[in-house]
């Protein structure tokens, strides 16, 4: 609605956001900046859609989302067209970590919200209720707000408007400004499966259109930066807004004496530099035993040395991608320059690639410490730098020694030994012998520690986050006036402090 809708606006008022693609430079169209006053009426509208759709129920809303569903499944080459023009990532990137989340996440939550969200009977021990029927149930926020990045404009940015929608809320979605098209690409698709008008709707705009966004939503989805995570929550304080926070990170890996050393090579590669390195749980750093560190790094860098890197002209024909926002080729640089100019060493890589568009060669890095903000900061790019450490107790300290707590992994064959180091490094998710995949369950939670985040996505939080809970006590069988009652007596009074005993004051204590 808002290319069709918007569109003349941003013409008339001059506002309008250029969109590029990074792979070429090329402006492919202008969306608007929507004003406060703009992002006000869309609101509005979606507060009128919103009990409608609350009210057909979850087999209703489930059958539009298994629609959309199959639309994401048949249109997938277009919606891929467009997330690799509006990204410059590959085929790949957009299809694997996009396409194939997106059409999983849609039967995902069609299925799973009536049971997330069921009523729960509970049972309560306090003889102050015995006999009373008492439920917790799961009633939409109204109007949820979702603010996304740039580097996964379908699975970052739409992704968290699905659960939301399948607990019955309006949403509206605020899409990065460099990656606007694919938002609107998914509103136009959900119209066509029959989405009621107003339930889904795209505010293209800057930081600003966002912050307004803070000021009329019951409940604000963002996903960025930490910086614009902490303004996120600062904004949502002034009326009490519930947020939930996806930040950046600086993911560990872990790689111990034992492991296989070909799979690690192979997924360090991987997953350092798949989507150009622009995934929030990208490894980002990399910690390896004495013993195998020199056959590590070069088995990763005759890996990274043999990727192909360019424009995708489609399926199978580059690796890695372009760097999808401006700045950011600055603060790569910056951060490879800082590295090297303190004593690390570029083994491959490590400057920008040649025009047209926007590139960062694929780069590993050696010779690496913390006093690097290649190992400390998010670089967010396809670089790799790679440390020495003495043993797990070092590099555990070191994979700590980080605001960030996102994502971390740990390599090895001993899995169990594996799993109890994992269990102390502080992040919100650690694999053994992976990287990533985990994110691909939509059952498991996924959200960071310190400074990467607040609350989860995916699973049972994943969905209730976007509900208010209400309990309910309904009491069927009763007398004229319970004992607890006005007036007090002093009978009464010894009994419950008799029972307050009896109930709580026995039993062993060490
Ligand atoms: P960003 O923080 O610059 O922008 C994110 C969004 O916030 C954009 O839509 C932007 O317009 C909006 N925004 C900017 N200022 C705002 C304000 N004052 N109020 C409201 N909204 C505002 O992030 P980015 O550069 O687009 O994305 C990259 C970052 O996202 C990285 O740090 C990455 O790690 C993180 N990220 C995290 C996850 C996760 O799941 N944890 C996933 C993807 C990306």
């Amino acid at each position: 609605m808002a290319s069709v809708e918007q569109a003349p606006a941003a013409e008339q008022n001059g506002t309008g956001i250029p969109v590029e693609n990074p792979a070429t430079g090329q402006t492919i169209t202008t969306v608007p900046t929507l004003s406060a006053d703009e992002v006000k009426a869309l609101v509005a509208r979606a507060r009128a859609a919103q009990p409608a759709w609350d009210a057909i129920g979850f087999e209703e809303r489930g059958r539009v989302l298994r629609r959309a569903q199959k639309w994401v499944t048949d249109n997938a080459d277009r919606i891929i067209e467009t997330i690799v023009s509006e990204t410059g990532k590959t085929y790949e990137d957009a299809q694997l970590a996009e396409i194939m989340y997106a059409a999983a996440a849609f039967g995902f939550w069609a299925k799973e919200a009536p049971k997330f969200l069921a009523d729960e009977p509970m049972k309560s021990a306090n003889p102050l209720v015995k006999g009373k029927r008492l439920v917790v149930r799961y009633a939409p926020v109204g109007v949820v707000g979702v603010i996304g990045p740039w580097n996964f404009p379908l699975t970052n940015s739409f992704g968290d408007c699905i659960p939301a929608l399948a607990a019955g809320n309006a949403v509206i979605l605020k899409p990065s400004e460099v990656t606007p098209l694919t938002s609107l690409l998914m509103a136009e698709g959900l119209r066509a499966c029959g989405l009621p008008d107003g339930v889904f709707q795209v505010a293209t705009g800057d930081g600003a259109t966002g912050a307004a966004l803070i000021d009329e939503v019951d409940f604000i989805m963002f996903t960025g930066s930490t910086k614009t995570g902490r303004k996120v929550m600062e904004r949502a304080a002034r009326t009490l807004t519930p947020v939930g926070l996806e930040l950046g990170g600086k993911d560990p890996m872990i790689v111990l004496a034992d492991a296989d050393l070909e799979r690690a090579a192979n997924a360090a590669a991987y997953y350092s530099m798949n989507n150009g390195g622009q995934v929030c749980i990208s490894i980002e750093r990399v910690y390896v035993e004495a013993p195998v560190y020199d056959q590590f790094v070069a088995k990763v860098t005759d890996k990274v040395r043999a990727l192909r890197q360019g424009r995708s002209s489609g399926p199978g024909s580059v690796d890695v991608g372009a760097v999808t926002f401006p700045p950011q080729l600055d603060i790569i640089d910056a951060h490879v320059r800082d590295a090297v100019d303190k004593g690390a060493r570029v083994l491959t890589g490590g400057r920008a690639a040649a025009g047209p568009g926007m590139f960062y060669e694929p780069t590993v890095l050696v010779d690496v410490d913390h006093t690097m903000s290649c190992m400390t900061e998010e670089t967010f790019g396809p670089t790799l730098p790679i440390m020495k450490v003495g043993d797990a107790e070092e590099a555990l300290r070191l994979a700590n020694d980080s605001p960030y707590g996102l994502q971390a992994s740990v390599w090895t064959k001993d899995t169990r030994r594996g799993e109890a180091l994992a269990r102390r490094v502080e992040a919100g998710a650690v694999c053994v012998n992976d990287a990533q995949v985990n994110y691909t369950a939509l059952e498991l939670p996924m959200g960071g520690w310190k400074t990467s985040g607040l609350g989860t996505r995916h699973g049972a939080a994943g969905i209730r986050k976007y509900t208010k809970q209400q309990t309910l006590l309904v009491t069927r069988l009763a007398g004229k006036r319970d004992p607890h009652m006005f007036p007090y007596s002093r009978r009464v009074t010894g009994l419950i402090g008799k029972l307050t005993k009896l109930l709580y004051g026995r039993g062993k204590r060490d």
